[in-house]
């Protein structure tokens, strides 16, 4: 050991700082991280896994009504939002938990406090206490964008609140149309709630296929939640126990609560950037080269602070690389092709590699293969939800360069698509691999018409008819 206090100091407990402390520690560094709020971070404690459960909590409605046409009687089914909530959080405490004891297994020394940097190699936490430090991480993450400045905005709730409301909200209105309100829309409809979505423009899910965006609208309306596009909120005004919102075309809303979910924002204020003159890039994210360090020398950051991607497999490995990479005499960095996404949205929507919209604006030639069906499923229980997949396809090479899916399952097929575009599968390559039957994923190895915006969509097919 040298001059430092420690090898490296981690700001930040959540997907990415954990991953790099646990691996650094590893590699023989003596290593300590501080979070402020709880382990695990906005992932674990108030993201995707708290989401999730309340995904398939969600879900159990439409498994109750399509019960019915394959002869079940689910009577007298209700559902309790403070047992989900005490579930979710008995869940949460545990997945905390194991993350403490990996830490603390790996030799990290975990500090409660909030930390800020005072200097290239120096931190200050809460209690006044200073570690200097060979390597500082910055991993603090995002935090709902707060943005909004019209009378009682502060009467609004985000992300965050939204686990823990006392009462389930039977009227809600959610602001926004990234797939964190959307997910929350679907989902809350599933538990019960009139659920209307307020958008300034009329497309949902920006950067997503052209197809999916129009889709996804007709299939979330129909599962009972309503949209007001073109419209923003003017103000939102407590009345007994009722919200008033009033959008700016004249109307007036009532809810229950009011969701804003207007994008994230990365978690650098109060961090000490200015005094060591970290760079900034216009978005405010900390910005960093490909080993994931900043125009300091021995700051780095990883994770949603510096807005790349913002999904926590990608901060995990951004902590891996990372740790490695200082530590582990391992150099690597993160590729950032075919991220596989999942919206949990009802139904699902799950999407790899480019977009048909960014594949020609990169100039390609190409061949788009699409199919809208309707799952076999949905034979006997009635519903009238379709899925729809569709395949990118460069004429030069054959590669697939992007696979768009909605309904059942396709983030789970979306996942397995990755691993395909990863080592370079072409459509012939899909095209030889044999069908699994009957199943939805048998339709993405079995489409065979080419699509052209003037064609008719093929014909409507089931799983139980598949392509002969
Ligand atoms: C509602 C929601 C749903 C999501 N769903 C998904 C999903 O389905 N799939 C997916 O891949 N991603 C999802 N995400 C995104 C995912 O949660 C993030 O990409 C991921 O958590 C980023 O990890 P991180 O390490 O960069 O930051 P975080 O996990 O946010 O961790 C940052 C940590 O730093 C702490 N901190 C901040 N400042 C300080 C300080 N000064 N001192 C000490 N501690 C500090 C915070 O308390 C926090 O614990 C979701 C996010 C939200 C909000």
């Amino acid at each position: 050991m040298d001059q430092f206090d420690v090898d490296l100091f981690v700001i930040g407990g959540g997907s990415g700082g954990v991953r790099a402390a646990r691996i650094a520690a590893g590699h023989g560094a003596k290593v300590k991280l501080a979070e402020e709020y709880r382990l695990g971070g906005t992932c674990v404690i108030r993201g995707c896994v708290p989401k999730k459960l309340f995904v398939y909590a969600a879900r159990f409605a439409h498994e109750f009504e399509d019960a019915a046409g394959f002869g079940w009687s689910v009577e007298n089914v209700r559902f309790d939002w403070a047992t989900l909530v005490a579930n979710k959080d008995k869940e949460i405490a545990r997945l905390e938990g194991a993350y403490r004891a990996n830490l603390v297994r790996a030799g990290v020394e975990i500090v409660a406090q909030r930390a800020s940097i005072e200097g290239p190699h120096a931190v200050r936490l809460a209690d006044g206490t200073q570690v200097t430090a060979r390597t500082i991480l910055i991993a603090t993450g995002g935090r709902p964008n707060r943005g909004l400045d019209f009378p009682g905005c502060e009467l609004g709730i985000s992300s965050n609140e939204i686990f823990d409301l006392e009462r389930f909200p039977e009227r809600i209105l959610i602001q926004g149309a990234g797939y964190i309100a959307l997910e929350f829309a679907s989902l809350l409809a599933g538990l019960g709630a009139k659920v209307t979505v307020i958008h300034r423009g009329d497309r949902l899910l920006r950067g997503f296929d052209e197809d999916i965006r129009a889709r996804i609208v007709d299939e979330m309306a129909q599962n009972g939640v309503e949209f007001a596009f073109n419209v923003t909120i003017e103000g939102i005004y407590q009345e007994g126990s009722e919200k008033r919102v009033r959008l700016n075309d004249g109307r007036d809303l009532f809810a229950d609560e009011v969701m804003l979910a207007i994008g994230r924002v990365p978690n650098t204020i109060g961090l000490g950037l200015d005094t060591v003159e970290v760079h900034l890039d216009e978005a405010g994210a900390i910005a960093v080269d490909d080993h994931a360090r900043t125009n300091i020398h021995s700051i780095y950051a990883v994770g949603d602070v510096t807005n790349r991607v913002n999904l926590t497999p990608v901060a995990i490995r951004e902590g891996h690389a990372f740790a490695d990479t200082v530590f582990g005499k391992r150099p690597w960095h993160v590729s950032y092709d075919n991220i596989p996404t999942a919206v949990f949205t009802e139904p699902e929507i799950g999407t790899v590699g480019l977009t048909e919209q960014e594949a020609r604006a990169q100039g390609r030639r190409l061949d788009i293969y699409q199919t809208d069906f309707r799952p076999l499923k949905a034979t006997l229980s009635g519903r009238t939800s379709r899925v729809f997949m569709k395949i990118v396809v460069d004429q030069a090479d054959d590669r697939v360069l992007g696979v768009h899916l909605i309904g059942e399952g396709s983030g789970e097929m979306v996942q397995m698509a990755a691993i395909a575009m990863n080592v370079g599968a072409t459509k012939a390559d899909f095209d030889r691999t044999m069908a699994l039957h009957p199943s939805s994923a048998e339709e993405l190895v079995t489409l065979r018409s080419k699509h052209t915006t003037s064609d008719p969509l093929p014909e409507a097919s089931t799983e139980a008819t598949p392509a002969l």
